[in-house]
């Protein structure tokens, strides 16, 4: 009777960025339990176990409840908003002065509302005099939002999850989709099409088990499977030469370039053989709406932008663009990953602008009400910059919001021994017990998702509501009244007058989408979003909204000048760290299971959740070299790669190839064996190969 409740309402997820609409349920105002929300458009009344677990972190016992400053002897202490504020304050200023204004820098997220990611960008940027600040984004979609830009002229995934119902052949690379979004994977089940269900990934993962068609590529041989896939396609008339000619440029150069990736070449670098590739060949030509997915196997590689590119290619030259069921799509990683690509402030400026462009700059401080000369004209650095900034002694203190870097960044051994070259480290956080914020100099202790109100994007370009529904613990604050506070400590709070609370800043973001491809001009408010089940960009002023499901380019106008799209496409890149004797398998890297997310800082909080998945680090190894080394399942064997070692417990499987190992990423040993490598375009680090070697203890 106690938990009762009383009232309910919607929200969306805040975990992963499918999106799924939540039912809370409250009692006296608090949350109390929840259920999916069978209207919502996205999941149908589904969840996954993070959603049906999403209140559980919120009831942690580390969550932070007062700011924390370290003492001289390493104690963290508690102190009051004023004294940390004014800290903080002196600290950077002092950095700044001694330094240069570039001497700051921050790193963010993809997990917190746009409202605050906005209000962070343009606090740090126009009234602190940062240049250098990016996002937790970087390690999952910043390819995606490249080799968009690059090839159809704006960051625009094109496609609506109603595609996964619409498909007859469904081509998923690099893509655990059954495990990563498993609320997508019940979209596809409920295809009605009996589609062919291809996996493209070197391991046989649980979607490939699920799939009807499996092509385990060797890895880092994506381009040159795509390259050859296409080759074929061309040369068997499967394309669509209309379209190529209507919508497209390139088309030319990319026949001649593929014409070297024949079925020998691709069988010589994927070991996948030429009757398994014509097979695939034969799938997409009988197939009237295949759709290509794709997430961080494609993304996380030192050449993901012209794997996605190579895609992209794909769906063009086969007219699979703009059509129900078709697309080159890319998944998102973070329940606002997509909210961070617009309104960061990091990678563009807000609203997708150009930091060099002066009448965007003009036009965003119109709107924002900052002065137009407070906004920087260059792009500051990529996350991996920033560490190689703190290595060499460029920049000197830095503020880290919600995310935890001492995780889940590449090459730990090498970030943790950078990160204590800093003067001065600020982690903001929900929790004063993360990695990163063990190693923090100050703790502010943020509200959750869940604590307070605003807008996530989710995958599909969906708008949906965050609310608040429980208070935050002791004197936690919602990141927006965090920066808010630094705004007036720092001097600046002139400067942000409109910017009062969430909906009045995305009124102003709403003001910055007008005229771009974005552009949600037509959304009047929060009320808005919330009952028409959230809302896909576009939305024009005076358009009608007909149907939940919307998707892009339907028209064939891409948003390069001449409104074409690009073909794209270069040499395959050799990996810089590849298996040897010394080190003589792959280690790849991704997901474990659907009930963890990232690196566990909110999901290990909840009883339901830990219990679904190991406990103890476990290494995938392929059956047949495990009994070769004489390795009995659960046995603890070392992991080691040229920067660390690890202890895992042996998992004797088919799953991974022989000369392949997979570790989960969810546990924080794992990246002490990554190499730290990079798309040249999105400097994108690449998880998912480096060289190891198993051994018994
Ligand atoms: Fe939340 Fe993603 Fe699970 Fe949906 S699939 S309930 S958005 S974690």
């Amino acid at each position: 009777e106690k938990l009762k409740p009383d009232s309910t309402t919607t929200l969306v997820c805040g975990f992963c960025s499918t999106g799924c609409g939540l039912n809370v349920h409250l009692k006296d105002g608090e949350a109390v339990n929840l259920t999916p929300d069978t209207q919502y458009p996205v999941n149908l009344g589904m969840a996954c176990p993070k959603g049906w677990e999403a209140l559980a972190p919120l009831n942690a016992k580390d969550r932070a409840k007062s700011p924390m400053i370290r003492t001289k002897n390493g104690k963290l202490v508690e102190v009051d908003w004023d004294s940390a504020m004014k800290r903080m304050v002196a600290e950077f200023k002092n950095v700044q002065s001694k330094y240069d204004d570039e001497a700051v820098a921050f790193l963010s997220t993809g997990q917190i509302v746009s409202e605050e990611m906005a209000f962070l960008g343009a606090l740090t940027k126009f009234g602190m005099n940062m240049i250098h600040g990016d996002g937790n984004t970087r390690q999952c979609m910043a390819t995606a939002v490249v080799s968009y830009k690059q090839s159809l002229g704006f960051d625009a995934p094109p496609y609506t999850y109603k595609d996964f119902e619409e498909s007859d052949v469904i081509i998923l690379v690099g893509s655990n989709l059954c495990i990563a979004h498993p609320i997508m994977w019940e979209r596809v089940a409920m295809n009605k099409h009996n589609p062919e269900i291809v996996v493209i990934d070197p391991r046989k993962t649980e979607t490939a088990v699920a799939g009807t068609q499996h092509y385990p590529i060797a890895p880092k041989s994506d381009l040159a499977f795509f390259y050859g896939l296409a080759n074929q396609l061309i040369e068997q008339g499967f394309i669509q030469q209309d379209y190529i000619d209507k919508y497209t440029n390139g088309f030319e150069g990319f026949v001649e370039h593929v014409k070297e990736y024949t079925p020998e070449k691709v069988e010589e670098a994927s070991g996948i053989k030429a009757d398994q590739l014509q097979k695939l060949v034969d799938t997409i030509a009988a197939g009237k709406r295949v759709s290509l997915w794709w997430t961080m196997g494609v993304n996380q590689s030192h050449e993901g932008v012209r794997v996605a590119q190579a895609l992209i290619n794909i769906a063009l030259m086969t007219g699979n663009f703009g059509r129900p069921g078709t697309g080159a799509n890319s998944i998102t990683g973070q329940c606002n990953a997509m909210g961070s690509r617009l309104f960061s402030n990091t990678t563009n400026l807000l609203g997708g602008h150009d930091f060099a462009n002066e009448v965007h700059r003009t036009k965003v401080a119109d709107i924002t009400g900052v002065p137009v000369d407070s906004i920087p004209e260059k792009m500051g650095w990529a996350y991996d910059q920033i560490i190689d900034g703190i290595a060499s002694g460029k920049i000197k203190a830095l503020w880290v919001i919600a995310t935890n870097s001492a995780h889940s960044w590449i090459n730990q051994q090498s970030f943790r021994d950078i990160i204590k070259k800093l003067d001065f480290l600020v982690v903001q956080d929900m929790y004063h017990s993360t990695e990163t914020a063990e190693l923090a100099d100050m703790i502010l202790p943020a509200a959750a998702w869940g604590e307070k109100t605003g807008t996530f994007i989710n995958s599909e370009r969906r708008y949906g509501m965050v609310k608040k529904v429980k208070r935050a613990p002791g004197q936690a604050l919602s990141d927006f009244n965090i920066f808010k506070l630094v705004a007036n400590y720092w001097g600046c709070s002139e400067m942000f007058k409109k910017w009062t609370h969430p909906e009045a800043v995305f009124q102003m973001l709403k003001a910055c989408t007008k005229d771009q491809p974005c552009d949600i001009s037509g959304i009047k408010d929060y009320q808005m979003i919330d009952s028409c089940g959230g809302i896909q960009w576009p939305l024009l002023e005076g358009e009608e909204l007909q149907d939940h499901e919307r998707r892009l380019f339907a028209d064939g106008k891409f948003h390069h000048p001449d409104g074409k799209a690009k073909f794209l496409y270069e040499e395959p890149r050799k990996a810089l760290e590849v298996p040897c004797q010394e080190y003589p398998s792959w280690l790849l890297t991704g997901r474990g299971t659907s009930s963890q997310w990232h690196t566990q800082t909110r999901t290990k909080n909840s009883s339901v959740l830990t219990k679904l998945y190991p406990k103890d680090i476990y290494v995938e190894i392929n059956a047949v070299e495990a009994r070769q080394l004489k390795i009995e399942p659960s046995e603890w064997v070392w992991v080691k790669s040229r920067r660390g070692k690890l202890k895992a417990r042996a998992c004797p499987s088919y799953h991974v190839q022989e000369g392949q190992v997979f570790i989960s990423m969810h546990y924080p040993e794992c990246n002490y064996l990554t190499f730290p490598s990079f798309d040249p375009y999105s400097r994108q680090p690449s998880y998912k190969a480096c060289a190891v070697k198993v051994s018994k203890m």
